[in-house]
């Protein structure tokens, strides 16, 4: 059977669904055999009532007493999930073996769709009534969608997927300041990247995989390699840990990217690739955002923003101008385009009028007086007009993308994709 739950923390206190998942991965073993990789599926990165990083959890188990299965794993969310937090609405969801076939296409689609879309809590009920499903939601009810999507991600028959491993503090050092060894984790992800990544920021000199956040997470390190993730762990030092898991997980496979040819297509809340071309150069306001214009093939425009923790991301944009063509990968939010990868495919010539050069020296020759054109003052040479020269765009084609300290769990990694050339991974 599956089980897959979601929405079961708060931001302000200590807890995790992901951590849940780690404590039932262990006691329901007591029942039978887990027989997948437990999953960690990332949902619309953009929904406004995620804690954090709108995470749910599936397990899958072997099992001949399903009904203890599931009042253990009821009690446990009822144990642990944060109902005092207004914005916590958990929700579980059991698939017994006999009901995964049928249910499988449906369950696999509105996995993807709500990585890509937003959904009703209705819409979760329904389908979750109408499979005659198993399934708790408490207090609204929200957390079905989350955990119906799980539920999804363990039928669907193929999907890209990478590995966390979460490494989970000692209770009693829940909410106090992480004790890890910076200089570990930069030796560990020396040792390993690219098999892992976003263990650290080159560009910005910080340590990413070792969150700040109250959460159990001592650290999360993300890879496609198995072997290369658990060196990378077995090499960091710092607090003790109480336990580790390895998730399959749709982290870092673009999942949420939809493509699309035209502005008036791109709606609030949903992630996008697209080509526009520049139409405005680029102004940063205060606070250090990045703002610039850009328009379809219908002529319609959209703003579009590299925001401040972006950081050095926000000097690449800084550098386009008017006509250049890019292919941005992003979300809509209030009507603006939140740049997560841009993809140069044309850069617009950028020139400037000079003063003409001496065709027989090569030196710049100089103003001969008002409305009298331009001499040379060695060799006598003379021009009537100013010359057109190019200047550098200090610019390549390629694809770019933010740093590892403002990457959104879905974004994948340009490590990932082809060693090209082409791409301009950011470490
Ligand atoms: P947690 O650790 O509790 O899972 P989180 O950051 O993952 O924290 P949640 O607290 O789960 O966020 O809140 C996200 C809520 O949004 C959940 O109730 C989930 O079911 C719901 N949700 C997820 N994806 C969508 C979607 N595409 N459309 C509508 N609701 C969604």
């Amino acid at each position: 059977m599956i089980i897959a739950f979601d929405d079961t923390d708060s931001r302000n206190t200590g807890m995790c669904t992901t951590y849940l998942g780690a404590l039932l991965f262990e006691e329901l073993q007591q029942y039978g055999k887990i027989t997948n990789e437990p999953l960690l599926i990332r949902l619309n990165p953009t929904i406004p009532y995620k804690t954090r990083g709108n995470a749910a959890v599936a397990l899958q188990i072997e099992t001949e007493r399903p009904e203890e299965v599931i009042s253990h794993v009821i009690e446990r969310v009822e144990d642990f999930a944060q109902f005092q937090d207004e914005n916590t609405n958990p929700g579980v969801v059991f698939i017994h073996a006999g009901q995964v076939e049928s249910c499988r296409e449906e369950l696999a689609n509105f996995f993807l769709e709500t990585v890509r879309q937003v959904i009703t809590i209705d819409r979760a009920k329904e389908i979750i009534s109408r499979n005659k499903l198993e399934a708790r939601g408490y207090k609204n009810g929200r957390g079905l969608i989350g955990a119906l999507a799980a539920s999804g991600a363990a039928l669907a028959e193929k999907w890209d997927y990478t590995y966390e491993l979460l490494a989970y503090r000692q209770p009693e050092n829940w909410g106090t300041l992480r004790r890890v060894d910076d200089e570990s984790v930069w030796k560990a992800d020396n040792a390993t990247y690219p098999e892992t990544w976003d263990n650290v920021d080159m560009s910005n000199n910080l340590v990413v995989c070792v969150p700040h956040s109250v959460d159990p997470v001592l650290y999360g390190i993300r890879g496609k390699n198995k072997a290369a993730i658990r060196e990378t762990a077995d090499t960091i030092e710092g607090e003790n840990t109480e336990r580790t898991l390895l998730y399959r997980t749709n982290q870092g496979t673009d999942m949420h990217l939809i493509p699309a040819s035209f502005i008036e297509d791109l709606q609030d809340l949903h992630s996008y690739t697209i080509q526009l071309k520049v139409t405005s150069i680029p102004h940063t306001i205060e606070g250090g955002h990045t703002f610039f214009q850009s328009t379809d093939e219908r002529g319609n425009t959209i703003d579009c923003a590299a925001f401040e923790p972006t950081k050095n991301f926000r000097e690449l944009v800084r550098k386009l101008i008017p006509e250049d063509i890019v292919v941005l990968s992003g979300s809509v939010k209030e009507g603006t385009f939140n740049i997560e990868k841009l993809e140069i495919k044309k850069l617009e010539t950028k020139s400037e009028l000079v003063n003409p050069t001496c065709s027989s020296c090569g030196k710049k020759m100089k103003s001969a007086g008002k409305n009298q054109g331009y001499r040379c003052r060695n060799c006598k040479t003379t021009a009537s007009e100013l010359e057109m020269v190019e200047i550098p765009r200090e610019l390549e084609i390629g694809i770019y993308e933010v740093p590892p300290c403002a990457r959104r769990h879905l974004s994948m990694p340009l490590i990932r994709r082809d060693k090209d050339g082409y791409i301009h991974p950011s470490r």
